[in-house]
């Protein structure tokens, strides 16, 4: 665990005790603090009672002896209305920080030279954190990985100066977080999300903006009219700003050629790793990570070949667009976290012949939203309650048989495919649902696929190069 020394000696108010408040109350009571503790959910008291923190109502603590309130990124600070304990903080003039704030701040007073990589945007953070320390890790750097992926930061192991920490930021963390400095800040794209927590997208692209506008280096995606005008606003401001696309070829940069990886300067380009044959990169969204990870690779440090190398041995991460098996000609993809068309859509766009697992509990517009993606699909599997609406949607245009349940499904989607003469097929769960009428989670959906498919004859489980 990383301590939170700097609030050694001072009075701190944590509120939000899920995983990560946990860790973090924890982490400053190690650090020397006093902490008071609390939740609105009864059965967190407890649970943080069981691990020696103090609680109590915050509504009856001094706030005025306090020195700072520490929220969970759930807790809103601003939208849609700021949280009880907020505005309690501001009226007497007590700082808001998260524990992405207090990990920046002990790494600067611990070991400040310890290169710290920070990942935001709105899709391909997880993806883009994980090819980065997996990466790292292959050629050898001890790497520590956490924020909004995996551990919470503070359960990391301690700041030396040879120790990288590869951190996913959401934008809640950014707010929470007013002195973020990484070396390298990665911001890969912004569409418009979660405003009903930031209010406006002016708001939402701002706070994205802080987390490389602190960075000694800024990689940042220039594909959306957003991105574009952050990279401009922080070279204006003087800083140091690396500008990724996979749409245009850059003057200087790192940019997508087919499957070929590309830097550029000043107009002299050079392909330096490529995605050619790597299952768990595939599409273009993934290239826009994979652009991202090689960008911050080399600030850290590292060959084109060790870069080479960890991109080949990616395993990518479970439930997206995660390979899990081969038969022959027939991949099996599961993709089950995407849970609403929008998500659904890079899964599709990356096969040309698919035998598609859909449905579960439907999100409003169904899957419409796919109907230019339908082309690709050899056949689609209907499970769950959407079933029927998904069939209406899906009408003569593409064939389509209403399996039920996931197990069925895999089944017959792979004696359909196994007969397919196409170079490569994939049976592809991308439910463009919500899983909550038949599985607990998206995570149970995607062991449910796993299990059906290794419940078939013959079928070799895949890791990253597929
Ligand atoms: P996040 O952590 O930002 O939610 P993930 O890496 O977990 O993103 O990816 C979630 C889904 O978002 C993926 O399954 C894929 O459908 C899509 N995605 C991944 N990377 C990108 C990207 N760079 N641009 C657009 N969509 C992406």
């Amino acid at each position: 665990m990383i301590l939170a020394s700097t609030f050694d000696g001072k009075r701190v108010a944590v509120f939000g005790l899920g995983g990560s408040g946990l860790v973090t109350a924890c982490a400053l009571v190690e650090g020397g603090a006093a902490v008071t503790a609390w939740d609105d959910n009864p059965e967190s008291v407890e649970r943080a009672n069981d691990e020696g923190i103090s609680t109590t109502d915050l509504r009856e603590v001094d706030w005025s002896a306090l020195n700072a309130l520490v929220l969970a990124p759930g807790v809103p600070l601003t939208h849609p209305r700021p949280h009880w304990t907020v505005d309690l903080a501001r009226d007497n003039g007590v700082e808001i920080i998260g524990d992405i704030e207090l990990f920046a701040r002990e790494r600067r007073v611990r070991a400040p030279e310890a290169p710290f990589i920070a990942v935001t945007g709105t899709n391909g953070k997880s993806t883009t954190t994980a090819l980065i320390s997996h990466v790292l890790k292959s050629a050898g750097r001890d790497t520590q990985m956490g924020g909004n992926i995996g551990r919470a930061v503070l359960s990391l192991d301690r700041p030396e100066a040879e120790r990288h920490y590869v951190v996913e930021c959401s934008s809640y963390q950014i707010d929470l977080a007013p002195t973020l400095d990484p070396t390298v800040g990665i911001l890969l794209n912004l569409s418009p999300d979660h405003l009903d927590r930031h209010g406006t997208m002016e708001r939402y692209v701002a706070i994205k903006e802080r987390l490389v506008a602190g960075s000694a280096a800024a990689i940042v995606g220039v594909d959306d009219e957003h991105g574009a005008a952050v990279a401009d606003r922080l070279e204006r401001a003087g800083r140091k700003v690396v500008r990724i696309s996979v749409s245009q070829t850059l003057e200087t940069g790192y940019f997508a050629h087919g499957a070929e990886l590309v830097h550029a300067e000043a107009g002299r380009a050079e392909p330096l790793v490529s995605l050619h044959g790597v299952g768990s990169l595939r599409g273009l969204h993934n290239a826009q990570n994979a652009l991202a990870a090689l960008a911050a690779c080399r600030i850290s440090g590292l060959s084109s070949e060790e870069i080479q190398a960890g991109f080949e041995s990616f395993p990518g991460l479970v439930h997206r667009m995660e390979q899990v098996a081969r038969r022959g000609q027939v991949l099996f993809v599961n993709d089950s976290k995407a849970t609403n068309a929008d998500a659904s859509a890079p899964a599709l766009s990356s096969f040309s012949r698919i035998y598609w697992i859909v449905g579960g509990l439907p999100k409003e517009g169904g899957i419409e939203k796919l109907r230019p993606l339908f082309p690709r699909v050899a056949k689609a599997y209907l499970v769950g309650e959407a079933a029927p609406a998904f069939a209406a949607t899906l009408g003569e245009g593409t064939s389509y048989e209403i399996s039920g349940t996931v197990a069925a499904a895999v089944e017959h989607a792979a004696r359909d495919a196994q007969d397919d003469p196409a170079e490569e097929v994939v049976v592809l769960l991308s439910p463009a649902c919500a899983s909550f009428d038949q599985f607990r989670n998206f995570e149970i959906r995607g062991e449910a696929f796993r299990e059906a498919v290794f419940s078939l004859a013959g079928v070799e489980a895949i890791g990253g190069k597929g």
